[in-house]
């Protein structure tokens, strides 16, 4: 082993990265991934902290579903954690945790090492049962806590991928107001963070592109008809408030143009939404 290695050995074993430069930097969000990508998100982030939580995601799965492990890390149990009641916490080797929630079941010891995909407890929620917390149906409650003990969305953590990964370059429609395929993946990119849109960032939207973004726009910007995948004026009008909060100054009156499509692309090239 070299003496370069060593130091590398050294520090990973500190659970800290060295760059190339010398530079002391987190371990890498490809450490991680998203171990539910299977299940259908019934509360995203947003709509967490819209209603006063402080962030989570929430996957629908039944009574008893594996939970595996987003990233290697040691584990914390903490039995009826109030509103969360039981709750695996992941101590994830830079200084990040994850913390899964509403459990039926336990599986590990406090302090047990894992590895990213080793199953740490079993899920619950079912309403008024032990350990579910204030939760009313089966689901898994998941969220990540940064080193300075922010909860930060995981999927933007790991860019929400699961596998591969990669990055969107930034929309020129910021600049031209044509709306193209680069900027549909943008927004594609963006529902699935937000939304729990599910399908490809392939830059071609179609309904489940559409009910995402309308489902979004329920939840943010006022839009009052149904999420059924088929956009008219109530959706765009509710399209350009967003706009409008990103730099569009015109009318609020459902007919894109050139400029509403610009307020769009200003939020969509947020660098949040850069790893897919
Ligand atoms: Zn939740």
């Amino acid at each position: 082993m070299s003496r370069r290695s060593i130091l590398r050995y050294s520090a990973a074993a500190a659970g800290i990265a060295i760059g190339g430069a010398g530079l002391v930097t987190p371990a890498s969000a490809s450490d991680f991934y998203n171990p539910f990508t299977g299940y259908p998100i019934t509360d995203g982030w947003w709509e967490h902290i819209s209603r006063g939580s402080l962030g989570g995601i929430d996957f629908a799965m039944g009574v008893g579903t594996p939970l595996p492990a987003c990233g290697g890390g040691t584990i914390t149990n903490i039995p009826y954690n109030g509103t969360g009641g039981h709750t695996v916490t992941i101590n994830h080797p830079n200084g990040y945790r994850t913390q899964y929630m509403h459990l039926s079941q336990f599986l590990l010891g406090n302090g047990t090492s894992v590895g990213a995909g080793a199953h740490v407890g079993l899920s619950g929620g079912a309403a008024g049962a032990p350990g579910s917390g204030s939760s009313t149906g089966p689901h898994c409650h998941w969220h990540m806590i940064n080193p300075s003990g922010t909860r930060i969305n995981p999927l933007d953590y790991i860019g929400g991928g699961g596998g591969g990964g990669g990055t969107l370059p930034k929309t020129s429609t910021e600049s031209d107001g044509i709306p193209g395929p680069i900027f549909w993946k943008r927004v594609q990119n963006w529902v699935r963070i937000d939304a729990g849109y599910t399908g490809p960032i392939d830059g071609v939207p179609g309904p489940n592109t559409y009910a995402a973004m309308q489902r979004y726009l329920a939840a943010h910007y006022g839009y009052g008809g149904p999420a059924d995948g088929a956009p008219g004026p109530n959706t765009y009008a509710a399209l350009q408030r967003l706009a409008a909060r990103h730099g569009y100054t015109g009318p609020i009156d459902g007919v894109m143009g050139p400029n509403s499509w610009r307020g769009v692309a200003r939020f969509v090239n947020q660098d949040r939404f850069d790893r897919v």
